[in-house]
């Protein structure tokens, strides 16, 4: 069973997420925990969590249908002491706020050296970043969000990921997000069921579907390998629908959240329609 839904709004409160999900016909979705672009925010109080877990309950989303996401700002590979301090402790009130909430998994990007450090360093600086926050925290899965490799920001390629994995003691707690329209602009093709086969067949050679707790589905306006992170409604991109006909009649993607991040939420719904007809067997017309 395929778990499919999209990053819905929870503005007005956390607790409206499940509901925006519902609406569009979805099974799964993410979420902000709090503003995506500031620092600070006020902490959960015990009657949004209530409202919270009650609407999650009453739509039917347990925690493996949910992909919360963190803060833009955050860099766990940040290449000086102080801001690298600070988003190590932006990104452990995250998966507090998680925590609260009943969620088990938290998505974030890697973070970047910003041409100060070198690779191996940084993704040893994400891996202790990530090691230090698990520590604090019961519960919650770190899952690293693949990335389209834009500027420093590492975490593109698939050694990458595994190199942090590697590093990070809980083994348990660690597994990788994969964005369809970052590894496409990653250089990692997906138009086609053979293009998809090999793709797939070098993640699961180099990181492995064990460590896949979730998706996000999109299509791309950056060609393949331009390392741009232009994400574009499924069909209208680069990418085409056969890589995501493909992707939704393969059972390793069954059990976790799937989700798109495309640019017309208006269409959300007729996309996650159009996906569960891939499901069903479909193929694209
Ligand atoms: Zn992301
Ligand atoms: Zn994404």
């Amino acid at each position: 069973m395929k778990y499919i839904g999209a990053h819905v709004s929870a503005s007005g409160g956390v607790f409206n997420a499940p509901l925006n999900a519902k609406e569009i016909g979805a099974n799964a979705f993410a979420l902000f925990t709090k503003n995506r672009r500031r620092w600070q925010a006020k902490p959960l109080d015990d009657l949004t969590i209530r409202k919270f877990k009650h609407s999650c309950e009453k739509h039917g989303f347990k925690p493996e249908q949910i992909l919360p996401h963190d803060s833009y700002l955050i860099n766990l590979g940040h290449p000086e002491a102080e801001p690298l301090q600070k988003s190590r402790d932006a990104f452990l009130d995250e998966l507090q706020r998680c925590e609260q909430l009943g969620l088990t998994y938290l998505n974030f990007h890697p973070g970047s050296h910003l041409r100060k450090i070198d690779e191996a360093a940084c993704l040893k600086r994400i891996a202790e970043s990530i090691d230090w926050a698990l520590a604090q925290t019961e519960g919650v899965i770190a899952v690293i969000e693949c990335t389209a490799g834009q500027g420093s920001n590492l975490g593109w390629h698939f050694d990458q990921l595994a190199t942090i994995i590697d590093q990070v003691e809980n083994k348990t707690r660690v597994g990788v997000c994969l964005d369809t329209c970052h590894m496409f602009a990653a250089g990692y093709d997906i138009r086609t069921a053979e293009a998809c086969d090999n793709t797939f067949t070098d993640f699961e050679r180099t990181v492995g579907f064990d460590y896949l707790y979730g998706m996000h589905l999109n299509d791309s306006k950056g060609g393949l390998n331009s390392r741009l992170d232009r994400h574009h409604s499924l069909g209208k991109g680069e990418i085409g629908l056969e890589g995501f006909c493909w992707l939704m009649q393969d059972n390793r993607f069954d059990g976790i959240p799937l989700v798109l991040e495309t640019i017309e939420p208006e269409i959300w719904a007729d996309e996650i329609q159009m996906l569960r007809c891939f499901e069903q067997g479909e193929t694209p017309a």
